[in-house]
């Protein structure tokens, strides 16, 4: 198989507690990746032939978002487009 996107999901905790979330996300929910476990991960896939794309959800990424924003630098500086996986709840003016 090609795969094109890896997804990273950087937390469990959401400010949303959907009864449908797949992950069981919920603004309770505390366990989270490391960062450098993270920059590990990234630098795993540095050289993967179809990988194009770093895509960081959770649980809601926006939450934590400086580290956020380090990883997608972090991703970008390796030659990855990076994307997130948002409720948008941050969206005030549509
Ligand atoms: S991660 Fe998405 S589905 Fe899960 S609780 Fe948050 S908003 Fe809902």
């Amino acid at each position: 198989m090609k795969y094109t996107t890896l997804g990273i999901t950087l937390f469990r905790k959401c400010n949303a507690n959907c009864s449908i979330c797949c992950f069981e996300s919920s603004p309770k929910c505390n366990e989270s990746l490391e960062v450098n476990f993270i920059k590990k991960y990234i630098d795993s896939a540095v050289g993967d032939k179809y990988l194009r794309n770093i895509s960081f959800t959770g649980g809601e990424p926006f939450l934590d978002y400086n580290l956020l924003l380090e990883l997608v630098e972090y991703t970008t500086k390796k030659g990855f487009n990076a994307t997130t996986i948002t409720n948008c709840f941050w969206c005030h003016d549509l």
